[in-house]
């Protein structure tokens, strides 16, 4: 598979002076929101959707980046959406999804689609409860689903998510294929799932299959022909195959975006042949995460501290990992630029820094590699009081912040034809005890 160079819109990977965002000026963000400060850039958000056009269905993998505004701005591009959880659910019917397809066929000859789709390898109790009452459809990653919702939705269609027996992604942690993971239902496994499954009286309709977040797409590639081999397996009764997620996004100089109109034919090709096999036409579906939102979304932080530890420089912001986890989880790159104080400051004058946060923990460093070893990285000369960009931070940023230290969760906000709008609040003192008792 080979790549090509990044459609327009994709945000500067140097170390740059940074003083707006989508219109909307970093300095008024900071002082009307304060900081740390999550801010989405909705136009961004379009774009990636409608790189997909191609695609039958867009699945947004809502966990990448839940806040209900976003979720709606997906809605509005006519991106449907999965959840792995009843807070996700909650989340899209909020966001003013159905919670299951119209009856019938739609016009386009295809299947009906799920609106929303609860995919996940166990149903804990409130899970089945809400996908019984509700009549959502689920993508099972283990067997023992299918006895769990036949009790309850007798006749349901449900969808595999099927282990090929490999996976990648850009770290150990977001693998999702192979015996190294949890996830789905193992290939060798499928006559006898199929078997349990006629047995409860369940229609197999999708298959599904994600091997990883962040491979590239050579490596996501090979999910197709496994997909392929099994959807013949299970026969007739499918009407939708998925593609999973997984997609990359480029987040260091020098990488690029992946060819996606090439990974469509290929895909587009699998699911030619098995309509040609089945006699009737197949959804095929893609369930981005990361590609939907990653490049859409900032983290403003201010520069509370400069301090010098031996030979080495850190600056000191009031973001930490409890604001963006990716650094501390996986060893994670982001790009930052600096919003200097002083509108006259250049970045004429760079240096190399280490970026850490406010939390009593040595490992909460922004400027990380896998292990955890302190890196450094060039930036235009910072002074407390300037503001730092920490980029490409709208996919499993805001969603992976905690209260770790007791710190609010901070604050979320869509910049939208240069208007911004807040999105959620900051959390108060109050919200961080609220539900505890003496
Ligand atoms: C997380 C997840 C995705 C999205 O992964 P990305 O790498 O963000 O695209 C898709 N499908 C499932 C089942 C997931 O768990």
């Amino acid at each position: 598979m080979t790549t090509t160079a990044s459609p327009p819109g994709q945000p500067g990977l140097q170390p740059v002076i940074r003083t707006s965002i989508a219109g909307a000026s970093v300095a008024d963000l900071a002082r009307t929101h304060g900081t740390p400060l999550y801010v989405y850039d909705a136009e961004m958000i379009r774009r990636r959707c409608r790189d997909l056009a191609a695609w039958d269905t867009v699945r947004f993998a809502q966990k990448a980046c839940s806040n209900l505004a976003v979720l709606a701005l997906m809605r509005g591009e006519g991106v449907m959406v999965d959840a792995v959880s009843t807070g996700e659910i909650h989340r899209a019917l909020a966001a003013g999804y159905a919670p299951h397809a119209a009856p019938g066929v739609g016009g386009d000859g295809l299947p009906p689609v799920h609106p929303i789709v609860y995919t996940a390898d166990i149903f804990d109790r409130e899970s089945l409860d809400a996908v019984a009452k509700l009549g959502i459809h689920v993508n099972c990653g283990s067997a023992d689903m299918i006895e769990q919702l036949a009790e309850r939705v007798p006749g349901a269609g449900i969808t595999l998510r099927v282990n090929p027996g490999f996976g990648h992604g850009h770290s150990q942690k977001t693998n999702t294929g192979g015996e190294g993971s949890k996830h789905g239902i193992w290939h060798e496994e499928i006559p006898d799932v199929l078997r349990r499954a006629e047995w409860a009286g369940l229609a197999v309709t999708g298959l599904h299959m994600h091997i990883g977040s962040g491979a590239d797409l050579a490596h996501l590639a090979e999910v197709a022909g496994a997909l392929e081999r099994v959807a013949l397996e299970i026969g007739r009764s499918l009407t939708t195959i998925s593609a999973g997620g997984g997609l990359p996004v480029p987040y260091k100089p020098g990488e690029v975006h992946a060819d996606l109109s090439g990974y469509f034919t290929l895909w587009d090709a699998v699911r030619k042949r098995l309509e040609e096999r089945f006699g009737h036409r197949l959804r095929l579906e893609i369930e981005p995460g990361r590609y939907l939102t990653a490049e859409s979304g900032f983290v403003i932080t201010e520069v509370r501290a400069v301090k010098k530890q031996g030979g080495r420089k850190y600056l000191l912001v009031d973001a930490g990992f409890n604001t963006l986890a990716r650094p501390v989880l996986y060893g994670s790159y982001h790009p930052m630029s600096l919003c200097p104080a002083d509108p006259r400051a250049t970045a004429a004058a760079t240096e190399d820094v280490a970026v850490g946060g406010p939390l009593c923990e040595s490992g909460d460093i922004f400027t990380q590699t896998d292990g955890g070893f302190v890196a450094t990285r060039a930036l235009p000369t910072a002074a407390v009081g300037d503001l730092l960009v920490i980029e490409i931070a709208g996919a499993y940023g805001f969603v992976m912040a905690s209260n770790y230290n007791s710190k609010p969760l901070p604050a979320e906000v869509l910049v939208d034809g240069g208007v911004a709008r807040l999105v959620r609040r900051r959390q108060t003192p109050e919200d961080l005890v609220r539900g505890e008792t003496v």
